[in-house]
């Protein structure tokens, strides 16, 4: 059996999508970190491709055109399945805050809460109205509306990633971006041991989670913020408002693929707890929420199954 031969991990990791990528996998060296490097090449492809800010990107060209521009046809699905979590998510997910990204700068070098009218000039630059989809093509329906797929990408590149290990007859991996992760199979044997982090302790774990076959997407606001005033403003924003989001410290989302977890983890932080956990369940997918005053709620499937810490 396969326990006879227990091959070592092969690891490598890689700077994309603003964060560290590591993907560890278990096979023979050579073939394996070949099979590797081209899942980080296919993330490297997506990175290219769905990055407002790179010029030539789709949606670099979708925000400068007056007219329809014809887009790869995956951009144009995660496009379609952002406006469909946005509906299924009475609005909280929403691919088209570019605008209120750009206001706000809170990954730029001049983060800066900004003034009332400033701010409901960006809002009125958002929703999913001025998405105009129709096929491959696309449109935005003003001049400074961003499309912006930060909320969901990373997912789906996790995934395409995953695809692009098992092709390569891999049964044993794990993509981590950054704490965001997909798992194939086991780890030779046991399960994959996952952390969540803790959202106000630095460093340590709130949980941890024994998995396999799985997707674990976290959402929170820990990692890129600003503080003003003694206030904490993130970068997951409500929609309805312009501003941060403020019922969640963090989501972590567990499903079968990265993208809707990524999409969900997002909507659900933005939706606070309460509301959030029901729409983990009603999407079918399981988590845990940790609530601004910091208590912390989980769906059904995962309450046999994770440790606190
Ligand atoms: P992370 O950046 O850690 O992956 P998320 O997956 O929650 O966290 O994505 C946050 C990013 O998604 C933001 O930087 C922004 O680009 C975009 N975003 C912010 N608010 C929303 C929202 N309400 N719906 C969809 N995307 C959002
Ligand atoms: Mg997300
Ligand atoms: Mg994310």
């Amino acid at each position: 059996g396969c326990r006879d031969r227990r091959p070592e991990p092969v690891r490598r990791t890689r700077m994309l999508m603003g964060t560290i990528v590591e993907v560890v996998a278990f096979g023979d060296r050579k073939p394996t970190l070949a099979a590797i490097d081209r899942a980080l090449d296919e993330m490297a492809r997506i990175e290219e491709l769905m990055s407002p800010r790179r010029p030539g990107s789709d949606l670099a060209r979708l925000a400068a055109a007056r007219d329809f521009v014809t887009l790869s046809p995956e951009t144009a699905r995660l496009l379609r399945l952002s406006l469909a979590i946005n509906r299924r998510s009475g609005g909280a997910f929403d691919p088209t805050l570019g605008a209120l990204k750009r206001l706000w700068d809170i990954e730029g070098e001049h983060p800066a809460v900004p003034d009332e009218a400033a701010l409901r000039r960006a809002l009125a630059l958002t929703g999913p109205d001025r998405l105009l989809l129709d096929g491959d093509r696309a449109r935005v329906a003003a001049p400074g509306v961003g499309v912006d797929l930060g909320g969901i990408a990373k997912g789906y590149a996790i995934d395409r990633a995953a695809a692009v290990l098992r092709q390569a007859g891999i049964t044993h991996a794990s993509i981590n971006a950054g704490g965001d992760l997909r798992l194939i199979g086991d780890r030779f044997g046991r399960p994959w041991r996952i952390g969540i982090q803790h959202p106000r302790r630095q460093g340590e774990m709130l949980a941890i989670l024994e998995l396999e076959d799985a997707a674990v997407v976290t959402s929170g606001d820990y990692e890129r913020y600003f503080m003003a005033d003694g206030k904490r403003y993130h970068h997951i924003f409500d929609p309805a408002t312009g501003r941060p989001a403020r019922g969640c410290q963090s989501v972590t989302v567990v499903a079968g693929d990265a993208v809707r977890a990524d999409a969900l983890a997002t909507a659900a932080f933005v939706l606070g707890p309460k509301r959030g956990l029901e729409l983990l369940r009603r999407e079918g997918v399981e988590g845990v929420l940790v609530a601004a005053d910091g208590r912390t709620l989980v769906t059904e499937g995962l309450k046999g199954r994770i440790q606190w810490r």
